[in-house]
């Protein structure tokens, strides 16, 4: 595959902040790749360096083996930006709103009235083309953010988390929109925090933190340390906080490997193809700790992230 953009140490500071703090990564030509990373990790801050609308401190970033820099106006033709915040005409239809954004790229006449008919029905919003987006659902605004996207059919889009706050069924039918554009032959740089959605739609995975790419790989690789993992997350009642002892006599169980305690859960990480799950329970009986609920969870993102920070992902 061919890369179609490199990133190299890339920074932005905002006085002491370092939103983006020494930047490294690659996308290659077909991928969608996921950019995974808490709130504040500066994942907008990059995608707005990315699409021209900040400033860079430091680094170097490559276009199609060309400095951004050199190649500007080429590039800017070629990149569809779906902003964090929505960028709609609130009392203009939704046709025309997706017009308007197609005609910045010099689309006309029949070229532009197919385009913006196709991007619409690409998001689902076709018979919704007459209506204004202040009648819309924030799911519709997000697909017609999209839709605004795409009409003039670039080469590269980045979504900047394109599916906060909305329904199940819309962040599906983005979520879905976007892997068919990747098979017509869009690239793609998909961020956002919520893991569940890079573990479903990314090619390759980069997860950022505090301004800096802290894992980069397929899901199987960045997952390889933990296939043997599981994690029992044992809710324990605790209202008395009684239980603010040790759990040291959960080690003497085969397959255990960690084990730490929150609010009012216990997590803990075992050997997934160990059968000791009625042992953990027997013994937290024997101590009398009693159970009310829990969940177990095969490796994921989540605790590649808290591996690598010490916290997690969702804090
Ligand atoms: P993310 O998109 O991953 O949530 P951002 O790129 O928005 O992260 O922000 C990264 C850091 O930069 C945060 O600490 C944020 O508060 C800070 N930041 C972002 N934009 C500005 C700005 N315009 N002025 C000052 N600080 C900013
Ligand atoms: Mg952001």
């Amino acid at each position: 595959m061919e890369k179609i953009l490199e990133i190299k140490d890339l920074k932005k500071y905002y006085k002491d902040n370092k939103a983006v703090d020494g930047l490294n990564f690659d996308l290659y030509e077909g991928e969608i790749l996921g950019l995974l990373g808490p709130n504040g990790a500066g994942k907008s801050t990059t995608i707005n360096i990315l699409s021209t609308i900040l400033k860079a401190e430091g680094g170097t970033i490559k276009y199609f083996g060309k400095s951004l820099d050199s190649n500007r106006k080429y590039v800017k033709s070629q990149l569809g930006i779906v902003p964090q915040d929505l960028a709609l005409y609130e009392d203009i239809a939704a046709y025309k709103n997706v017009e308007f954004f197609a005609s910045l790229y010099g689309i006309k006449g029949e070229e532009l009235k197919c385009n913006v008919l196709e991007a619409l029905r690409f998001v689902g919003l076709e018979d919704k083309k007459d209506s204004k987006p202040k009648t819309f659902s924030g799911g519709m605004k997000r697909r017609l953010n999209i839709a605004c996207a795409i009409a003039h059919k670039p080469k590269i889009l980045i979504l900047d988390e394109p599916t906060v706050g909305i329904d199940p069924q819309s962040r599906n039918h983005i979520l879905e929109s976007i892997k068919k554009l990747r098979k017509l032959g869009t690239t793609i740089i998909y961020t956002t925090h919520y893991m569940e959605e890079v573990e479903v739609i990314s090619d390759r995975i980069v997860i950022m933190d505090k301004g800096r790419k802290i894992a980069d790989g397929t899901i199987l690789e960045l997952l390889e340390n933990y296939k043997n993992t599981r994690v029992y997350k044992i809710f324990i009642d605790n209202k008395s906080g009684q239980y603010n002892g040790k759990f040291d006599f959960l080690f003497k169980i085969e397959g255990i490997q960690k084990v730490s305690k929150e609010d009012n859960a216990l997590c803990i990480t075992t050997i997934k193809d160990i059968d000791n799950l009625d042992k953990i329970i027997l013994k937290l009986i024997e101590n009398k700790i009693k159970v009310s609920h829990m969940t177990s969870e095969e490796g994921n993102l989540e605790m590649v992230f808290l591996k690598l920070t010490g916290r997690n992902l969702r804090d």
